[in-house]
């Protein structure tokens, strides 16, 4: 594929109106990964008049045949794996083993929503009156727009395009700034996959314009955000006042439990994977945990060794664990929370530092960090990180174990690590997170069963599974009379 990419509107690949272009490169190496469109709002509304155009056309077709399409795209996914994985560690710096499970993600979506497409269930139930019947049914509610963030370039949008456009609804996607290359991937598959012009748009450009073009825009129906808390904050401000409907997927400090009779083995990888994959970089990554003193040194001694002996580089040499970060930005802020952490009296164990070996010092790479002595006050403890630092909390028992896990204004993602069923499903009933993993990491969600958080992680919401459907249709009850008179419900109904 040659590096010029563009926009797809109306079924066609252009230019940003304004001509205006933005180079993306790859953080492992500063290589060119594209030059993309750098849209304005005037691209932003003819998408979303072409996807208003198209939505009369594409809510008639029948559902089953609107998920045939997200089969075939699937498909297509399947064949074209390996290549777009590529492309997405270049495109944003995660290892290759790491990108080939976020396209599964997707491929995983769109078989899933292709059998949606036969099922998107309504509900019947019987009525107060005689000779007559009830029912409620799901009806697109018309255009979507999409704002997608960086760090699961193809799982995310696909969450949301797929389920999308098996409802019915037409779609305008506005990529993260760090990965249009992925989506513009999707666009080439949805396009080949016969879906039809104006169904599935993309408008490259920043947050800050083409986002807020989204956000305003009378013609948008519904708005679908991941991304973070304060992006999140402002888009439901604006979509309330607008009255769009507004899911949001935002930021998480989830954290890890391991109580003393834990198998300790199997705790240490899960939170190597979670603390460390992705380069710390997921909404669901480890970034607190929480020991029983019990466990506390053997533990951190175990945890110290196996950090370190991690081998970072190049996400496309698999003989590496751990890629870079995303941008120089985001190392510069990873590295400010590192001072936070020392100035607020933690124990730096490991890491901290840029890590800069041979050629890893043309990208961004960061050491993986430990913290230990956290309190749950510091700042290290409470504010999203979003790279390879891991705060270690002492507690004395599982009761004070749980209260420190819930003493944080997210709820994304938990877990915990036990032998005893008792405090398990204790733990499940009191833990406040959207997701609780007993025994396994805090990253690893399946695409068919409700994904997202409580508290400042969301409004509420669920993407994966039908529950995705409460965001992209609306309910329509429907009451069929046939007794062939007038009938007045609460009235006319005999006691
Ligand atoms: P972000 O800065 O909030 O950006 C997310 C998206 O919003 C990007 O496409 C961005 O465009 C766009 N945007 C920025 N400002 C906007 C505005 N004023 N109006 C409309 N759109 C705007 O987040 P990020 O740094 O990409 O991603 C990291 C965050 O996402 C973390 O907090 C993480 O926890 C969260 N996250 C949550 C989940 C979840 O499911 N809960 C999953 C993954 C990530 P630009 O790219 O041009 O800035
Ligand atoms: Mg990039």
């Amino acid at each position: 594929m040659s590096h010029h990419f563009q926009n797809y509107v109306a079924g066609k690949w252009v230019p940003a109106k304004s001509g205006k272009t933005v180079e993306n490169r790859n953080p492992a190496d500063d290589g060119l990964v594209g030059v993309f469109p750098d849209s304005a709002a005037e691209d932003l509304n003819e998408a979303v008049a072409a996807a208003r155009d198209a939505y009369g056309r594409w809510r008639k077709v029948p559902a089953p045949a609107r998920a045939l399409k997200i089969q075939r795209a699937g498909e297509l996914m399947r064949e074209r794996k390996e290549e777009i994985s590529r492309q997405m560690t270049r495109e944003m710096g995660k290892v290759v083993a790491e990108t080939r499970g976020d396209t599964q993600e997707g491929i995983d979506t769109a078989f899933y929503m292709a059998g949606e497409g036969r099922r998107l269930f309504g509900v019947t139930t019987p009525v107060e009156l005689p000779d007559k019947f009830g029912m409620a049914v799901r009806r697109p509610i018309g255009v979507a727009g999409l704002i997608t963030p960086w760090n699961f370039p193809m799982a995310i949008p696909t969450w949301k395009v797929f389920p999308a456009l098996v409802a019915g609804d037409t779609v305008v996607i506005k990529p993260a700034t760090y990965t249009p290359a992925t989506v513009c991937e999707l666009g080439l598959i949805l396009e080949e996959a016969g879906v039809p012009p104006g169904v599935f748009n993309i408008v490259c450009g920043s947050g800050g314009t083409v986002g807020e073009a989204i956000l305003g825009h009378p013609d948008v129906d519904v708005i679908s955000f991941t991304g973070s808390s304060a992006v999140g904050r402002r888009i439901n401000e604006v979509g309330g006042k607008n009255l769009k409907r507004v899911s949001l997927e935002l930021g998480g400090k989830n954290a890890q439990i391991v109580l003393a009779d834990a198998d300790l083995d199997l705790a240490l990888e899960g939170v190597l994977w979670g603390a460390y994959g992705t380069t710390g970089q997921r909404c669901t990554a480890t970034s607190r945990l929480i020991l029983e003193e019990k466990i506390h040194d053997e533990f951190v001694n175990m945890l110290v060794g196996a950090a370190a002996a991690l081998k970072l580089g190049n996400g496309l040499d698999e003989s590496f664990q751990v890629g870079p970060l995303v941008s120089a930005a985001q190392r510069e802020t990873v590295h400010s929370y590192v001072d936070v952490g020392k100035e607020e009296g933690a124990e730096l164990a490991l890491g901290g530092e840029f890590y800069e070996e041979g050629e890893c010092k043309k990208g961004f790479f960061y050491k993986p960090t430990v913290f230990l002595g956290v309190k749950p006050t510091m700042r290290i403890a409470r504010e999203e990180i979003f790279g390879p630092v891991l705060s270690v909390l002492k507690v004395g028992d599982a009761d004070e174990a749980i209260r420190v896990l819930n003493d944080s204004s997210y709820g994304l993602s938990s877990s915990i690590y036990t032998r005893d069923v008792n405090l398990a499903f204790r733990a499940v009933e009191d833990i406040e997170a959207g997701i609780t993993y007993v025994n396994g990491p805090t990253i690893g969600a399946e695409v068919h069963l409700p994904f997202g958080g409580v508290k400042d992680t969301g409004n509420g919401h669920r993407e994966g599974s039908f529950t995705v459907f409460d965001i992209f249709t609306e309910w329509k009850s429907v009451y069929f009379d046939y007794s062939g008179k007038l009938q007045r419900a609460q009235i006319d109904v005999e006691e």
